[in-house]
């Protein structure tokens, strides 16, 4: 067995007093992709920004390449378990959110290039090279010196992805990613995220309302309901042949 890239371990999660995730334990594999559904407001959002390490946990262990992120001090204050572990899981997690959040004052080359020149120090021609590249596989090789403004919602969450993508995760996290686009513009957004799913080497864990989509492209897929996963499996079991009540009531509203 190999060692999972993302293990949870009994992770709860409070803001103020709303419970939001209550006891979830999930390993990721290298390379698996992984499909989350659920309702509005059930915790998909927070799993997946805790990978990123945006969110800590109330308590719980988050355990990414073989490390737990954060430790609990003796009052009881969450603080990170190691500085540098934390920044190189930062490094080595790329996510792509619902609102693309590129920076508007520069080209899309440039908003590609910043991770590489700050996060990883690469000197500005290798930066521009994997960046031109990235833009390139995402279709946008014609664009490189547009602004975000010039381009369509479509066309900004694949420099989204080239952006995310140029820093060689192992793991990548998209929320969402086709939420706001108008329905013509998601099926490039899909057909790209097909393509890097394809070439296989990252882990992917998706948050998405596309069941087909989930279908086609996931190894796992679960279904998070209230802050607890209620089911999990291949996608046929869970999206085809799952007897739980809750989940039934969910797929039906995508049918
Ligand atoms: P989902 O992605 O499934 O819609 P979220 O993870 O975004 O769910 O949110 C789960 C719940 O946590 C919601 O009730 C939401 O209002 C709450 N929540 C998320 N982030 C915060 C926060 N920073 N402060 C307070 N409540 C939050």
């Amino acid at each position: 067995m190999t060692e999972p890239i993302v293990s949870y371990q009994d992770v709860y999660k409070s803001f103020g007093d709303t419970e939001v995730l209550t006891g979830i334990n999930l390993d990721i594999e290298p390379a698996e992709k992984v499909a989350v559904i659920g309702p509005s407001g059930s915790g998909k959002t927070t799993i997946i920004r805790m990978m990123m390490t945006l969110e800590e946990p109330t308590s719980g262990d988050i355990i990414i390449d073989g490390q737990n992120l954060w430790k609990m001090e003796k009052n009881g204050e969450i603080v990170p378990a190691n500085e540098n572990h934390l920044r190189q899981v930062r490094g080595n997690v790329g996510m792509v959110f619902q609102h693309f959040n590129l920076f508007p004052h520069m080209t899309i080359l440039d908003n590609c290039m910043t991770a590489p020149i700050h996060v990883l120090k690469a000197d500005k021609q290798d930066a521009k090279q994997w960046a031109t590249e990235m833009l390139e596989k995402v279709g946008l090789g014609d664009k490189l010196d547009q602004y975000p403004n010039q381009l369509s919602g479509g066309q900004k969450q694949r420099v989204a992805m080239a952006r995310a993508l140029v820093m060689r995760p192992d793991v990548m996290l998209f929320d969402e990613v086709t939420s706001a686009l108008d329905p013509e513009l998601v099926g490039e957004v899909l057909e790209v995220i097909r393509d890097i799913a394809k070439e296989g080497e990252m882990a992917m864990v998706l948050v998405t309302h596309e069941m087909e989509f989930a279908r086609d492209i996931a190894d796992r897929v679960l279904f998070l309901d209230n802050g607890v996963i209620v089911e999990e499996g291949p996608p046929a079991d869970v999206l085809e042949n799952s007897n739980n009540e809750r989940l039934q009531s969910f797929l039906h509203r995508f049918r």
